[in-house]
């Protein structure tokens, strides 16, 4: 199957400047070749770049001028040859040449096949291929800088190493296996492997503590204004949405279907659910009623609380307080530039703020990195494993490591030990993609979008 060669439109199609068409395949020069007039492609350096026409082959009819990038094997994005053609950039005229290219042998390819080639001829592993997508949809420039990490590597390093010390262990038990007359096993794996497996754990504990971050960095905090009419929530959001920093962009379609927005505060994107509790019924409490209000707050990792600091708690108040008692959130009294009246002393935990007056948010960007422990995150070594499956993963191997010590407790057979072990060790390859099923790589690869 990686014999064929390839071909995709690899800029989004709409009209612009220039869009490119790429091939990639053992016969991406030779077809590039017939459908080019210019140079003989054969016979140009691997990475230069032509200048010449693109022609349909069926008449001889010059379809557009064209730059063309030739980049031999290995030295590439997939590490076979590769062929990139800059047309002009509109949309006709670049699904004419996308088709001459399928009439001259070239298949189609699938979403994210380019990269999927990568990883299959091992130029990357898995955990880089997936950073691929997260640097594509990058919100905020820290998320960015992860997704640029892991793509860099450094998250195969780390799971490289853990797996590396699991390697070890095994190692230690299969000697042991093989001369039993050397070590008295019970010892050994009291002495030996115990403080291994231990060390191990705690250090998979450390980088998933760590991954809450860059989960949080990654997909944003699923987040929801709520309060009573007039406390201020369309002022807040839209003060949010105006803030410098802030990016907001309509989410098409049905697979978030809870996320209306996003905005970015401080680096950290808050993807808004339910805005429309704000913007046309006003009232989270009454109008939409108490049932929907709690599925929106359960749904939500994150709740502004918005109180009015001018009225007296009323009924709505205490209502809204007892949904989210249990729930990250930051409740808010607004409007501190008016007469005070709301009862403080019955609330605890609570930022004062005047949403029309202050200058900025930053008083809730920092209470947010308090609640989720973000830190200073611009001085941080944005390292971190954010994706949900390498995350689920190390859970397993870290379920394989403590059943291993449990079975050393309870002075089981090393050989019976060597099975849990032996489980993390797969969990971990799992990551790299080095021990992944056909199914799970056709799944992953089908979110990266055309041409990538
Ligand atoms: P919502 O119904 O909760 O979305 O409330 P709005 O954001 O529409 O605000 C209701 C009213 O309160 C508007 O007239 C705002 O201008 C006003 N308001 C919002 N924040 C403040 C504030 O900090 N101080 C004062 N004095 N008024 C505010």
């Amino acid at each position: 199957m990686l014999n064929d060669t390839i071909v995709a439109i690899s800029t989004s199609l709409g009209e612009g400047g220039i869009n490119i068409i790429r091939l990639s395949g053992n016969k991406a020069i030779e077809i590039a070749n017939k459908i080019y007039k210019g140079k003989d492609l054969h016979l140009v350096k691997s990475h230069t770049i032509h200048y010449g026409h693109i022609i349909d082959p069926d008449g001889d009819v010059v379809v557009d001028e064209v730059l063309v990038t030739v980049m031999r094997s290995p030295k590439t994005y997939t590490t076979e040859d590769v062929i990139e053609i800059n047309c002009h950039g509109g949309i006709f005229v670049t699904n004419k040449i996308l088709e001459i290219a399928l009439t001259q042998g070239a298949r189609i390819a699938e979403p994210g096949e380019f990269t999927k080639r990568a990883f299959l001829n091992k130029r990357i592993d898995l955990t880089q291929a997936e950073s691929v997508m997260d640097l594509i949809n990058a919100k905020t420039e820290e998320s960015l800088q992860v997704a640029i990490n892991s793509l860099d590597g450094r998250v195969s390093k780390l799971i490289k190493s853990l797996r590396e010390e699991v390697l070890t262990i095994i190692a230690n038990i299969e000697v042991n296996i093989d001369y039993p007359e050397y070590d008295d096993a019970i010892v050994m794996s009291n002495e030996i492997l115990k403080p291994k497996i231990k060390k191990i754990i705690k250090k998979i504990n450390h980088i998933l503590e760590e991954a809450k971050t860059g989960k949080i960095l990654r997909e944003g905090i699923k987040t929801v204004i709520v309060g009573r009419p007039n406390v201020g929530k369309s002022s807040l959001l839209n003060k949010m949405m105006r803030e410098e920093k802030a990016i907001v962009t309509e989410v098409a379609g049905t697979t978030r279907d809870l996320i209306e927005g996003y905005v970015n505060i401080g680096g950290i994107t808050l993807n808004l659910i339910d805005t429309a509790g704000i913007r046309e019924t006003k009232d989270i409490v009454e109008s939409i009623g108490v049932k929907r209000s709690k599925k929106v707050i359960n749904d939500a990792e994150l709740i502004l609380l918005i109180l009015n600091n001018n009225e007296r708690l009323t009924n709505d108040d205490i209502q809204l307080l007892e949904l989210t008692k249990n729930k990250k959130r930051i409740i808010i009294i607004n409007k501190k530039d008016l007469p005070r009246n709301i009862e403080k002393e019955k609330l605890s935990d609570y930022i004062e703020t005047s949403i029309i007056n202050d200058a900025d948010v930053s008083l809730i960007e920092k209470e947010i990195k308090e609640l989720f422990e973000l830190g200073d995150i611009k001085n941080k070594d944005l390292t971190y494993l954010s994706n949900s499956r390498h995350i689920a993963k190390l859970k397993n191997t870290r379920k394989s490591l403590i059943e291993a010590l449990n079975s050393i407790e309870a002075e089981i057979p090393v050989d019976m030990i060597e099975i849990d072990v032996k489980e993390a060790w797969i969990s971990l390859g799992e990551i790299l993609g080095e021990e992944v099923g056909d199914s799970l790589l056709d799944e992953l690869f089908s979110k990266f979008c055309l041409g990538k």
